[in-house]
């Protein structure tokens, strides 16, 4: 195992990654998607190799799990064996219906592969740590808005011109514009972006460009041409939710979410095979766990969503599991103080109503809070003490109580029945557990 085989860093192919359940890959093709045939193939591998679970990450990344040294490295051999090129070098991520979206902007495509090119070109590959990005945020139904980079691009339209404005660290809400730079020249500020990160040596992130330093950067950029203009371009793309999209040419996209990120590897075959049938050309994967089957008309995609709903995919944004985040947990992540994942469906099922859409829930096996790092409004999380419940804070907050944890579904549901019983006619649940402060929550949750 290499230097970067460590927690924390980014567990490719070539590096896994040791959990509680042992190694664990991530892999992104690099033409974007996967053939169905080709996903089948990889997910029966899973079953032969690892745990039998296929991952979908909350970048839109592939993980297997459960490999062992020896595994992982067959596994690596069987990849390279079904001619499937995966990334490498700097993540320079788009949004999965780039190019196929009529809503979109730019096609950001092209600009992403000179950028990897010039960085391969330029050492950075090797100069940068493994979790430094770029993101291109051509807009339209896939955007990248919610996905925080270290560098980003955001495509913005004026006078049938495009252009790029270009930010440091954050997502469209919360990055820094530096510059709104014409196409030609936006790929040479990525990377003079990407030059100033390296510069903090390999620990470096945008987010550790002081004002100093985005200052010198800024320099070498044309200027910004008014914070009026730029507001428009930074509020990104949408992101994907589950729902049957139209594509250019009259072909049509599903997409489906993986319920907490993670599926049977059998169910995912059972996708795929189903989208062999409709002929689905590829099966991408996009941000917020999403699987995308690219089909030829409508109804084939109507018909594949059947069969995803019936697999167990998540088919509605109604859908509760909708609104919550869950990483593994114990026992799958030795860091695990309880069993987040499992614990989440249980919340799901037996509470569902009461997350709305206004009320989102994190479930995390510890503080690390691997599956939500922003702020939710209700997160139960794992610690030497049991279960924490923590409102409107991330899974690093001082929880308001705790439970021990083989109490925590009961416990939440004392808190989903007070939601219940004091939920005003048209009051969301959100204003709801506003309404009530936290310090009745926490009595619920403690007491009863
Ligand atoms: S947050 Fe979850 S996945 Fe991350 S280290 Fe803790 S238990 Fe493991």
């Amino acid at each position: 195992m290499n230097a970067f085989a460590r927690r924390g860093a980014c567990p490719a192919l070539s590096s896994p990654m040791p959990t509680g359940d042992g190694l664990l890959v991530r892999l992104n093709p690099l033409a974007g998607g996967f053939s169905p045939a080709s996903l089948i193939a990889l997910c029966k591998a899973a079953l032969q190799h690892g745990n039998g679970v296929v991952e979908v990450t909350a970048r839109g990344s592939l993980q297997i799990r459960g490999l062992t040294p020896r595994s992982a490295a067959l596994l690596a051999r069987q990849v390279e064996g079904l001619g499937m090129v995966v990334r490498t070098g700097v993540p320079v991520e788009h949004g999965a219906l780039a190019g196929l979206d009529p809503e979109e902007i730019a096609d950001p495509r092209p600009l992403a592969a000179s950028i990897r090119e010039a960085a391969r070109q330029n050492g950075l590959d090797q100069r940068l740590g493994p979790k430094v990005s770029v993101v291109l945020d051509g807009g339209g139904h896939s955007g990248l808005g919610a996905t925080a980079a270290d560098i980003r691009l955001m495509a913005r339209r004026h006078c049938g011109e495009i252009s790029w404005t270009f930010a440091i660290a954050g997502d469209a809400r919360t990055a820094k514009p530096l510059a709104v730079l014409p196409d030609g020249r936006a790929a040479q500020a990525a990377i003079a972006g990407l030059e100033a990160v390296a510069a903090l040596g390999r620990e470096g992130r945008g987010r550790d460009l002081d004002a100093r330093r985005r200052a010198r950067l800024a320099a070498l950029l044309p200027p910004l041409v008014g914070a009026g203009s730029i507001a428009p371009a930074l509020a990104g793309g949408q992101r994907l939710v589950p729902s049957i999209l139209p594509l250019r040419g009259g072909a049509s996209a599903l997409a489906v979410a993986v319920p907490f990120g993670q599926m049977d590897a059998d169910g995912v075959i059972g996708l795929a095979a189903r989208a062999e049938e409709v002929r689905a050309s590829e099966i991408r994967l996009a941000p917020g766990r999403i699987m995308l089957a690219l089909c030829p008309a409508d109804a084939d995609a109507t018909a594949l969503r059947q069969e995803a709903g019936r697999l167990g995919f998540i088919i509605s944004p109604d859908d509760p599991r909708s609104g919550i985040s869950a990483c593994p947990g114990a026992p799958a992540c030795a860091s695990g103080r309880m069993p987040a994942r499992s614990l989440a469906a249980l919340i799901a099922a037996a509470h569902g109503d009461i997350l709305d859409g206004s009320l989102g829930l994190h479930v995390s096996g510890c503080a690390k809070g691997c599956a939500n790092p922003a702020k939710a409004p209700l997160a139960l999380v794992g610690g030497e003490d049991g279960a924490g419940l923590v409102v409107d804070g991330t899974a690093r907050s001082v929880p308001l109580a705790r439970v021990p944890a083989e109490h925590a579904l009961n416990s939440f549901g004392r808190l989903a029945g007070l939601i219940r019983a004091e939920r005003r006619p048209g009051e969301t649940s959100a204003a709801c557990v506003a309404r009530l402060g936290t310090r009745c929550l926490a009595e619920a949750f403690e007491k009863g």
